[in-house]
């Protein structure tokens, strides 16, 4: 058992402003408890004439400022976690602060940079890292992934739902049993025998809470987020089996309301506005107080499943993130006095082995039969009924072994069963009798053949069997080099077949690296459709890159620009990536333009691109090793036949001149020898090298999946707000350059016939999709006093389509014409543009 306090850490988020600095200080020069101060600003600190103080200590394991990296806060805080885990102990890191101080930063990591990834990848990496190295052990590793929102728990691994909202997800429930243990009802539970496949979990998690989240619910900043990694593994033959688990948690956003000011009386009395955080700090409280018998545990859903990790059978770890500017010193200095209440709480982390059952009966079965027959010999009782055949095979089994065995002390261990050993006398007297007579045939046939031929002279038989041994030598010299060659054509087989599955896997990619920009554009007349089968389709590759995994652990990318566009192409059917193809065929020409310039406009773009570059470059870099491996791996292939070659050609040289191999080593073949352990080496290194690039690509492809999605959901949301919007203002001032056609669908006329009034936040918009069409009486309503609205004629930019495709493909095609005079004219020659605009209606209906 280990006995240990929960170890609290400080991480401070870098300040964008430098004059920021001097609010807080890191005190390192005590060894053992690193101090943080924060300095009240002089203006704060005045307000409080009764409360007056200047700055705050806290203590913590370690603090770490801004410049700390992703790597640093991993080594020092999750790595003696996960190694822990490994031992059989359960752990958990949460990180607690208030919202944008970093918390999901550094529990999963940036959407950005690969080197920005967070604790869990970096975990599961150093986790399947070293079950690699133990292959003394067998292990299993599980992983679940559980929201939870207002109280309720919500699965986010469910593949099967195509979640637009979190009640879309499977709701988790608690179950206690008689023993209190806490079980989760609906949480699905996912082997992951690789990394890469705990990854690909990890981002379809994500995935599914960003889109499940609405700017109604907030998830991301009230929910907490539980990922844990289930660990179990055992020795083989031994019936012990250890479970581990390690929880890492995102909490929601600490921040509190009463948000007035800050002082010693204003911070106790603020409270927290999710109230499961506040639950949790009453069971901190509780725990941290010596002699408290009942801790409030059932309070909420979020301390009863942590509830090993609080006070319990857990090595825990808590980070304080602090986001240390001015107007967040209240909410860091809660942040800190929590940290100092939670690192009082004790934790008793134990063992977790238990007894496999099957083993176990094993085992005691045949104790059983042990002592069955001990007892047999002291009552001196015989058992009567008779052997069963498995009894008997097993027997004979055991006389032939006993015959073979060359060791003239071995024994025939039957124990002391009296039926077994008459059973065996008679089995051994009937192979006695058995070979009587075939020696005596033997005999009489030999004698048959002396009779007649001459009799075998002393010489000549040996010269016979000389000759006899050495054919003997050669046939086994033939046979090892048939198995060679059969084994280098299967191996052969086996590399043509993983490079044919190598590029499946590639031209099977969702956004193909040919097309890595592959943004999913949708068609206007099903946003919500479509966004369900785009996250369809990204959940299905998460799952189908999970399969192919099984395939090809180790497989060399192909670079993006291989081809022209090779991997767009789908290659069977249902295939995602050829649905999304057939939709942007399908979309309509104004939403496609709308997307690309809100897709250029887009500060994930600038992500986008640049991840997109160092893809590129992974992907070469990844392509020349592959070849460089594949060159060394047919050197190692010629060496070893070189070696085989001259080996033979020696051993052939001997058995023809009838003399022993030669003892001196062969010089040649040492020499080959060398280089082929030379050459080995070299592979692994490349080896090696090759699959941290593969975890690096698989990685920010990842990345770009998720920022691919993402895009796509606040363009769904841009779209639909603008759409409202402009019809409430129509006919809209909108900038003339940026007028863009917005074609007709049922649903949005659906949408956009209800007054949706309470929505008319049109400032401040780079481009926006032209107003729908509007009931006339709202049109003469209009107020505005815009040039537009002083012609007669509604504006030309909200069109009637008319449903027959080609007549709508015109329309769309003379819009677009339209638009492009427009752009060159509108800031010269306005009067023209009225002139088209009065025309076009006309022509159109
Ligand atoms: P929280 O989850 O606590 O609400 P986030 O992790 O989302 O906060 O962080 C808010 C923003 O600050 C994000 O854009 C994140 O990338 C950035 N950020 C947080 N911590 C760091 C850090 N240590 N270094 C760089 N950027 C950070
Ligand atoms: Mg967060």
């Amino acid at each position: 058992m280990v006995k240990q306090t929960i170890q609290i850490f400080a991480r401070v988020k870098p300040t964008v402003r430098k004059q920021q600095q001097g609010i807080y200080s890191i005190d390192e020069d005590e060894k053992l408890t690193p101090n943080l101060e924060i300095i009240l600003p002089r203006d704060l600190a005045d307000g409080f004439v009764n409360n007056k103080r200047e700055s705050y200590k806290f203590k913590f394991q370690k603090i770490f400022d801004q410049g700390a990296s992703q790597e640093t806060i991993f080594e020092n805080i999750a790595k003696p976690v996960a190694e822990s885990v490994l031992a059989g102990y359960n752990g958990t890191i949460f990180a607690y602060g208030q919202t944008g101080s970093g918390k999901t930063f550094t529990i999963t990591g940036g959407a950005e940079r690969y080197s920005d990834r967070g604790i869990i990848p970096r975990t599961l990496s150093y986790i399947f890292e070293q079950l690699q190295k133990d292959s003394s052990t067998i292990h299993t590793t599980h992983i679940s992934y559980l929201e939870i929102y207002n109280e309720c728990g919500y699965d986010l691994l469910d593949p099967r739902h195509e979640a637009s909202s979190l009640e879309d997800l499977p709701k988790v429930t608690i179950l206690e049993d008689p023993d209190q243990n806490i079980h989760l009802k609906n949480l699905s539970l996912h082997q992951a025998a690789t990394e890469e496949e705990a990854l690909n979990l990890l981002f379809l998690g994500d995935t599914n809470r960003m889109i499940a989240e609405t700017p109604m619910n907030q998830a991301s900043t009230r929910s907490h987020c539980i990922f844990t990694i289930h660990l179990s593994s055992k020795e083989p033959g031994s019936a012990t089996v250890r479970h581990a688990k390690l929880h890492l948690v995102d909490l929601a956003g600490s921040e509190r309301v009463a948000k007035t000011g800050v002082g010693g009386q204003l911070l106790t009395e603020a409270k927290y506005i999710n109230l499961s955080l506040h639950y949790l700090e009453q069971v901190i409280i509780a725990l941290s107080e010596k002699h408290r018998a009942h801790i409030p545990y059932r309070n909420s859903m979020m301390t009863s499943v942590l509830r090993d990790s609080l006070g319990g059978n857990c090595m825990t770890t808590m980070i304080a993130t602090l986001s240390l500017e001015k107007r967040n010193i209240d909410e860091s200095i809660s942040t800190c006095r929590f940290a100092q209440r939670v690192a009082l709480i004790k934790n008793e982390a134990v063992l977790n082995e238990e007894i496999d059952p099957r083993l176990m009966i094993i085992r005691l079965q045949k104790e059983i039969q042990e002592l069955k027959d001990e007892l047999a010999i002291f009552t001196g009782e015989q058992r009567t009924e008779a052997l069963s055949d498995a009894e008997l095979l097993q027997l004979e089994k055991l006389i032939t072994s006993f015959l073979d065995d060359q060791d003239p002390e071995s024994r025939l261990e039957v124990g002391t069963d009296m039926r077994k050993i008459h059973h065996c006398f008679h089995h051994l007297k009937k192979l006695l009798n058995d070979k009587k007579i075939h020696g005596k045939s033997t005999v009489s046939c030999e004698i048959k053949d002396q009779d007649c031929q001459e009799p075998l002279k002393e010489e000549e038989y040996k010269k016979l069997r000389d000759i006899l041994q050495q054919r003997d030598n050669e046939i086994n010299i033939l046979v090892n080099m048939l198995k060679k060659e059969k084994k280098k054509a299967q191996d052969a087989l086996h590399l043509s077949s993983m490079d044919r599955s190598e590029c499946r896997h590639s031209q099977s990619l969702p956004f193909p690296p040919g097309n890595p920009e592959g943004l999913r554009t949708l068609p206007s007349s099903a946003p919500k459709q479509i966004q369900d089968v785009s996250t369809f389709g990204y959940r299905s590759s998460l799952l189908h890159r999970k399969t192919e995994s099984h395939l090809e652990p180790v497989s060399i990318p192909k670079a993006p620009d291989d081809s022209p566009h090779p991997l767009t192409e789908p290659t069977h059917q249902g295939d995602v990536t050829g649905i999304l193809k057939g939709m942007r065929e399908e979309m309509s020409l104004g939403r496609q333009e709308a997307f690309e310039i809100f897709k250029r406009d887009h500060a994930d773009s600038v992500t986008i691109e640049d991840n997109k570059q160092i893809l590129k470059q992974r992907f070469s870099e990844a392509k020349a090793l592959g070849e460089s491996i594949n060159e060394t791996r047919s050197k190692i292939g010629r060496l070893k036949e070189e070696i085989t070659q001259r080996h033979m050609q020696q051993v052939a040289l001997g058995v023809s001149e009838n003399i022993a191999m030669p003892s001196m080593p062969d010089l040649l073949e040492e020499k080959l020898r060398s280089q082929l352990e030379e050459e080995k080496r070299r592979y692994k290194t490349m080896f090696t090298h090759l699959k941290a690039l593969k975890v690096e690509i698989e990685h920010l492809q990842l990345l770009m999946d998720k920022a691919k999605v993402k895009l796509q959901k606040e363009f769904e949301a841009w779209w639909t707000e603008e759409a409202t919007s402009l019809q409430v203002n129509s006919p809209a001032v909108n900038s003339l350059s940026h007028v863009k056609p917005f074609p007709q669908t049922p649903e949005f006329q659906q949408e956009t016939s209800q007054p949706l009034l309470n929505k008319s936040n049109v400032n401040a918009r780079k481009i926006l999709p032209s107003p729908s069409p509007i009931p006339h009486s709202q049109e003469h309503n209009s107020t505005s006093a815009s040039l537009e609205s002083s012609v007669p004629e509604r504006p030309a930019s909200s069109v009637p389509l008319t449903g027959d495709s080609q007549t709508d493909s015109d329309i769309l095609a003379f819009i677009k014409a339209r638009q492009s005079i427009l752009q060159k004219k509108c800031t010269s020659s306005a009067p023209s543009v009225w002139i088209m605009r009065k025309v076009r209606p006309r022509e159109l209906t």
